[in-house]
């Protein structure tokens, strides 16, 4: 990854951190899930409106460092609209692109969030990127009543 790509993708993250999308309580959630990165104090709770396989709604609550953060928006601005089984191929893409060696290309279909690639070369930051994910995946298996219903 060259010096400029490294600032931009710098950028994206700190402006995602800034100005975070979809940061909100959603009142119509159907599916929800809490978690937490006790290595550096991230927290967040992500919000899903599924509609059969698909991703109608994404929101989320947190709190924590900027790759954390940022990490989460992205999610959230990713996945509208998308279905399960796309957003489970994403889940595995930042899997590998996290856990991959620094210089390896991105996996396919990764998209905006090779903003995240350099993150690699820091292990102790991998579970700051990854938590939203891993949070996405218990939010989908989460079995609880709507909040509200429509
Ligand atoms: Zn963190």
């Amino acid at each position: 990854v060259s010096h400029e790509l490294r600032e931009l993708y710098q950028e994206v993250i700190l402006e995602h951190n800034k100005k975070p999308r979809n940061f909100h309580k959603m009142k119509d959630a159907n599916h929800h899930a809490e978690g937490f990165n006790p290595l550096c104090g991230d927290r967040i709770t992500l919000y899903l409106k599924l509609n059969a396989d698909k991703i109608e709604k994404v929101s989320f609550e947190g709190s924590g460092c900027a790759i954390s953060q940022a990490s989460t928006s992205m999610l959230t601005a990713t996945l509208k609209g998308k279905t399960v089984k796309e957003a489970e191929a994403l889940f595995e893409a930042m899997h590998q692109m996290l856990h991959q060696q620094p210089g390896d290309p991105v996996p396919d279909g990764i998209g905006k969030l090779a903003v995240f690639s350099g993150v690699c070369e820091f292990p102790a930051r991998v579970k700051c990127a990854s938590l939203a994910w891993y949070t996405l995946k218990a939010a989908i298996k989460d079995k609880s009543d709507p909040v509200t219903t429509e």
